[in-house]
């Protein structure tokens, strides 16, 4: 039961066209709002929505047979850990991981989180050392550092593409920092051409947060592969899940081993008892599951690709949601989220929340995804009070570390502007499920008067 396209594209694009040269003079889109028909009431006011059914997409986490078999056989087998045979689950999986990402090693770990811990570990960054990311993530980014005994030091973001702003790193760059972990939020890559040039003259290690971006590309490079190490994640909602999981990837063969070693409980390949390391192995399950849509899931992402090229193309132009700023270079993004920047003055002054409302109401389940930057959360009084942190860092240290947490294009985006579709399931939907999305903004937008008695 779709409701039937009210909202002509063909007549946007060319009131667009149309308009363009005026509001570049004028500085507004007054003409916006007359775009024929557009009598309508929204549905959050009583209209018919767009959408009855919600869920855009197939069920998610991805299914299919081959997971199921792997993991009656694996449970069969009675090899549940990976250290019972080689050439296991696990092991095989690293193998066929590195290979489709494009890198030479891979180590499975429990989750993302544990990745981009055994990398802090691994590069030796401990107590006394600053690690420079975003505030903009999961906490998984932040406790990774923090596990260490380091200080995440979190800089402001580009409030077009809510990733690390390059010239943020380099003002916070002191003697203690030892890396900086971009982290390629929703999937979409960071600026790496500045990042990279920022660690190689200050001679720092980057740690990629790939969590989101599996199968990203950027200046003829997949993302994960550009820094020293990179890190995904296989959490339930990621575009590859087994529920918990994670792996790092990386090229430099000694630093691999190291990796492995690490996450081994300081265990090497060889059954040396090397180093400090937690046990984060990824177990013959986990591996299992990720063995069987290993296979598909590129083609998973290229359909996300295509849906979000889709939904640009139709919003190319419109000023009053703008798709998130992808840096010179970038090839394709894997749309964990797909975000755009809500600028309010287009949708008559109307906040966020309102607008956040109203599209929901039409059947598309916009959100604001994180709302809060990780410097606004309670973990920071946590540390700076633990006797242990008082020991490692001075008085005079922590209290420049907390003046620090000034980010306000960070709070803006969390606050204000930022808009968002979670992409792993939504994105895998029809070409009419995207006709949907586009047509529930531009009903909202078309009916942007509404707003105000929302
Ligand atoms: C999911 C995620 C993590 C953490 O991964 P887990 O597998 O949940 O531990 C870290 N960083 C980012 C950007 C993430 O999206």
């Amino acid at each position: 039961m779709t409701h039937k396209n009210d909202f002509s594209r063909r007549k946007f694009l060319s009131a667009v066209a149309a308009t363009s040269f005026a509001a570049a003079v004028s500085q507004s889109f007054p003409t916006y709002g007359k775009l024929g028909n557009t009598s309508g009431k929204l549905a959050a006011l009583g209209g018919s929505p767009i959408r009855t059914n919600k869920a855009i997409g197939p069920k998610w986490p991805y299914v299919n047979e081959k997971m199921v078999e792997n993991i009656v056989s694996t449970t069969k087998s009675g090899i549940w850990s990976r250290i019972q045979k080689k050439g296991g689950n696990v092991d095989t999986f690293e193998t066929e991981f590195a290979a489709l990402i494009g890198a030479n090693h891979s180590v499975g770990t429990g989750s993302g989180t544990q990745a981009l811990s055994t990398c802090v570990e691994a590069l030796g960054i401990g107590p006394g050392d600053e690690v420079i990311t975003s505030p903009y993530t999961d906490m998984g980014t932040i406790s990774s550092i923090l596990t260490s005994r380091a200080l995440p030091v979190m800089v402001d973001l580009d409030p077009d593409s809510y990733q690390l702003d390059p010239d943020e790193i380099e003002k916070r760059i002191n003697k203690n920092t030892k890396a900086i972990m971009p982290v390629h939020i929703m999937g979409m890559p960071a600026n790496m051409e500045r990042i990279k040039a920022i660690a190689k003259k200050h001679n720092l290690r980057v740690i990629e947060d790939s969590c989101q971006a599996p199968f990203s590309r950027y200046q003829g490079k997949a993302i994960g592969t550009i820094g020293d190490l990179g890190c995904f994640s296989f959490q339930a909602s990621k575009a590859i899940a087994c529920g918990e999981g994670g792996a790092v990837v990386g090229n430099d063969t000694a630093l691999m081993d190291q990796c492995f070693t690490v996450q081994n409980r300081g265990a090497s390949k060889e059954g040396r008892n090397e180093t400090i390391g937690p046990k984060y192995r990824m177990n013959e399950f986990e591996a299992a599951i990720l063995l069987g849509q290993l296979p598909s899931a590129k083609e998973r992402f290229e359909i996300r690709n295509k849906n979000a090229d889709y939904i640009n193309a139709q919003l190319k132009g419109f000023p009053g949601l703008v798709p998130q700023k992808r840096y010179e270079g970038t090839e394709s993004a894997s749309y964990y989220h797909y975000a755009l920047t809500y600028h309010k003055e287009h949708f008559d002054g109307a906040d966020r929340s309102k607008f956040l409302k109203a599209v929901n109401a039409e059947g598309i389940g916009f959100g604001s995804y994180i709302r809060k930057g990780l410097h606004r959360e309670p973990w920071i009084q946590h540390i700076l009070g633990l006797d242990g942190f008082k020991t490692m860092y001075s008085e005079a240290r922590l209290k420049e570390y907390q003046e620090g947490m000034n980010l306000p294009n960070c709070d803006r985006i969390c606050d204000e502007t930022l808009v968002s579709i979670w992409g792993s399931g939504t994105l895998l939907g029809s070409k009419n499920d995207m006709d949907d999305i586009v047509n529930a903004i531009m009903k909202v937008y078309d009916n942007r008067a509404q707003l105000k008695s929302l």
